[in-house]
């Protein structure tokens, strides 16, 4: 079905998505940035303070992340950051199997609108929605092509496992260089018409 905008989209699927998830959010958190991004980074589901706020990372591991796009001179504002899953569970629990399966269609509608060349999904969960055979611990920091949709994902730890354990602070600052070298060197490059450089 052909959307005018993203707020469409967000109506739509509030209204067409048959998930008990709604009756317990504060808020819902379709999404945000740039709506012609080249780069959609893809969470899981929102936390406490996105719940609260209507907005996908701006708790902790969202200022976390706002310092990773900083240090390769990229600002919330050029990316779009959402999340599969687009209701807080309750008591932070994962989201499930079928809540994902539900929730799906939204995200793929903001995939076809946008466009984006690449998804940089958020931790393992996300990944395994994007590359269900690649394990994080030995890809990250890597780039790999989906034939499917002709796009490309890079692969990063979470920015919530820096919380917990700050050596993976220095990590995901290394991943983020890469994936910033991956951009450079892609750049005005059209991906249906040029094969871009891969790692
Ligand atoms: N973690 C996620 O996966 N998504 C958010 O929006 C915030 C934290």
């Amino acid at each position: 079905m052909p959307f005018a905008s993203l707020e469409e989209i967000n109506e739509y699927y509030k209204k067409n998505i048959e998930s008990d998830l709604f009756k317990t959010v504060q808020n819902v958190v379709p999404g945000e940035g740039n709506s012609q991004a080249d780069i959609m980074f893809v969470g899981e589901a929102p936390g406490a303070e996105e719940d609260k706020q209507g907005r996908p990372f701006v708790g902790a591991a969202g200022q976390f992340l706002n310092d990773l796009l900083k240090s390769i001179d990229l600002d919330r504002g050029d990316v779009f950051i959402t999340n599969i899953v687009k209701c807080r569970p309750p008591n932070n629990r994962d989201p499930s199997l079928e809540e994902k399966k539900l929730f799906a269609p939204w995200l793929k509608a903001q995939i076809d609108f946008i466009n984006p060349k690449a998804f940089v999904p958020l931790g393992r969960h996300a990944l395994w929605n994007f590359l269900p055979d690649v394990t994080i611990s030995k890809s990250h920091g890597k780039v790999f092509y989906r034939e499917k949709d002709d796009r490309f994902v890079f692969v990063m730890y979470h920015p919530a496992v820096a919380l917990y354990n700050g050596s993976y602070r220095e990590v995901l600052m290394n991943d983020i260089k890469k994936l910033k070298d991956f951009l450079d060197e892609n750049k005005g490059k059209n991906k249906q018409t040029e094969q871009f450089k891969m790692f």
